[in-house]
């Protein structure tokens, strides 16, 4: 992929322009490899190459996102500016989404259905394995796969095998931190957010996969404002840090910024109708500490397990899914002798509903996130795991500690929900907001509801459906 500077990339139309480098971006560009299309993607942040990430590491401070918070609770939203996005901090969790978070509404009465199944994604989700070259096995009950993961499991800790034997829910969290393939063997520092071997895989690491002769990359320049002309989108306008604004033309545009800037860009051009920006939210997670009596961590990576006893049942009519992750690495210690690894770290991740007064608006243009807090559909989910957590544990142990509710779990979700008619949502099933068939929307932006699952591998699968679809 060459570079190109803000003349090469106004002076002439491109067939495609994506918004964005990360996930959404990538997995949507892979499908247009070799289809001879002249592909631009615009990058709001500077190119920072592996070795000046690992030299700068410790003066890294995220940008901080606008918000008016009023509830009551300490909010972050994590965002990153630059090639590759998140996926340059993501920690490499790639649970699926489960069947049933794909139609809440007609299960179990709450928020919306997607207009995609399971079934249709599945393909998608089994190709974002292969790419990311998740380590992985298949636990869940009702959750079919078309093949299995590309490469095995990481080694559960002590803890988790027992586990494991008293309920097969319970097993191991499938994980683009590496068990095989082109990158290094995870070595479970549990420093992933910049991992010091690159074993987890990036968009930075895994280019080859999705490159082409005729992409090009556009960096430091914001995308504000999509144009339109004649009932189609026609290009996008951007601006440099320097303040410096051009047009490029394309001649069809998505958008796989993130939920706040895909939304930003929506509300600034004056596209996508009244449902733009509503119902952005994020799980929330808890922490669980727990005195056991025997040596527990050994495991391969940093989050080892997953436990699906709370994901799914007639409960999400009242209460939501919960995951619940087991972390290896940082090892939370005991400071007693003898003691040390007799503990059991987990947290629970409960999915959250989009609430329209949670919400992306334009203060002076720029995004401001309006914060009433998370559901109590979320809050209720997290009360009856803990108030399930004693029999979910086969062996004797002292009283579990929970914490604090976190302020984040990085996974931004919401603001141009998919739905089937533009009454409902603001894109179509193959993320093309309604009424430009030429605009997409990519990312967990279009996301009808989220999941106790982190998001990314189904970022990844809806990006590889919609590039199918172009
Ligand atoms: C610390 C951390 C840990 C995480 N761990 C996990 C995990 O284990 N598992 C999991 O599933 N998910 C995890 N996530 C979430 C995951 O990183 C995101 O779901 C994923 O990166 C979303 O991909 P994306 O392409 O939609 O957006 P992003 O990765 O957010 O990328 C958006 C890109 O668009 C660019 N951009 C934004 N606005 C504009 C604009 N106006 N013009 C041009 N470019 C723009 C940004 O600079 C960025 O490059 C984690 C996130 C963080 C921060």
């Amino acid at each position: 992929m060459r570079r190109v500077d803000l003349s090469a990339a106004s002076g002439r139309a491109w067939d495609v322009v994506i918004v964005g480098s990360s996930f959404a971006a990538f997995f949507f560009a892979r499908q247009l490899r070799g289809r001879d299309l002249d592909v631009l993607f615009v990058e709001r942040g500077p190119f920072i190459d592996r070795e000046t990430q690992l030299a700068t590491r410790h003066e890294e401070t995220p940008p901080e996102v606008a918000q008016e918070n009023s509830s009551g609770q300490r909010k972050d939203w994590a965002v990153r500016y630059q090639f590759g996005g998140c996926s340059n901090c993501w920690w490499g969790n790639t649970p699926r989404f489960h069947p049933s978070d794909f139609n809440l509404r007609s299960r179990y009465g709450v928020a919306q259905d997607w207009p995609l199944s399971y079934d249709a994604l599945e393909p998608y989700m089994a190709d974002a394995e292969d790419i990311m070259e998740v380590a992985g096995e298949d636990v869940v009950d009702g959750l079919t796969r078309s093949r299995p993961y590309p490469y095995p499991p990481h080694t559960l800790t002590r803890a988790e095998r027992r586990l494991r034997a008293h309920d097969p829910s319970w097993g191991p969290m499938p994980s683009a931190r590496a068990t095989g393939g082109s990158r290094a063997h995870c070595c479970a520092s549990g420093t992933c957010s910049l991992c010091p071997i690159d074993s987890k895989f990036t968009i930075l690491n895994g280019l080859e996969s999705f490159d082409d002769e005729r992409f090009a990359l556009l960096t430091d320049a914001e995308c504000r404002e999509v144009q339109t002309a004649a009932g189609q989108a026609s290009g996008i306008t951007v601006r440099t840090p320097t303040g410096t604004s051009a047009e490029i033309r394309g001649d069809f545009i998505a958008l796989a910024a993130n939920p706040i800037s895909n939304a930003a860009i929506l509300l600034r051009s004056g596209i996508g109708g009244e449902g733009v920006g509503l119902g952005v939210h994020e799980q929330v997670g808890q922490f669980i500490w727990i005195d056991i009596p025997f040596d527990n961590y050994y495991g391969g990576t940093s989050i080892t397990g997953l436990g699906y006893a709370l994901y799914d049942g007639p409960f999400r009519s009242d209460a939501a899914s919960v995951l619940i992750e087991s972390w290896n690495a940082p090892p939370s210690l005991r400071l007693e002798r003898g003691k040390w690894l007799q503990r059991l770290k987990l947290k629970f991740v409960a999915e959250d509903l989009p609430l329209t007064e949670n919400r992306v608006v334009l203060r002076d243009n720029d995004p401001v996130i309006v914060w009433t807090g998370h559901s109590a559909y979320a809050y209720r989910g997290l009360e009856r795991a803990r108030d399930s957590l004693d029999g979910l544990l086969p062996f004797a142990h002292d009283t579990p500690r929970f914490g604090k509710f976190e302020p984040t779990e990085a996974h931004l979700i919401g603001g141009t929900p998919m739905a089937a008619s533009a009454e409902q949502g603001v894109v179509d099933t193959q993320c093309r907001v309604f009424g430009l068939s030429n605009l997409a929307c990519l990312g967990a932006s279009s996301f009808p509801t989220g999941a106790a699952a982190n998001p990314t591998l189904t970022i990844a699968a809806l990006s590889l459906y919609a590039g199918d679809q172009l």
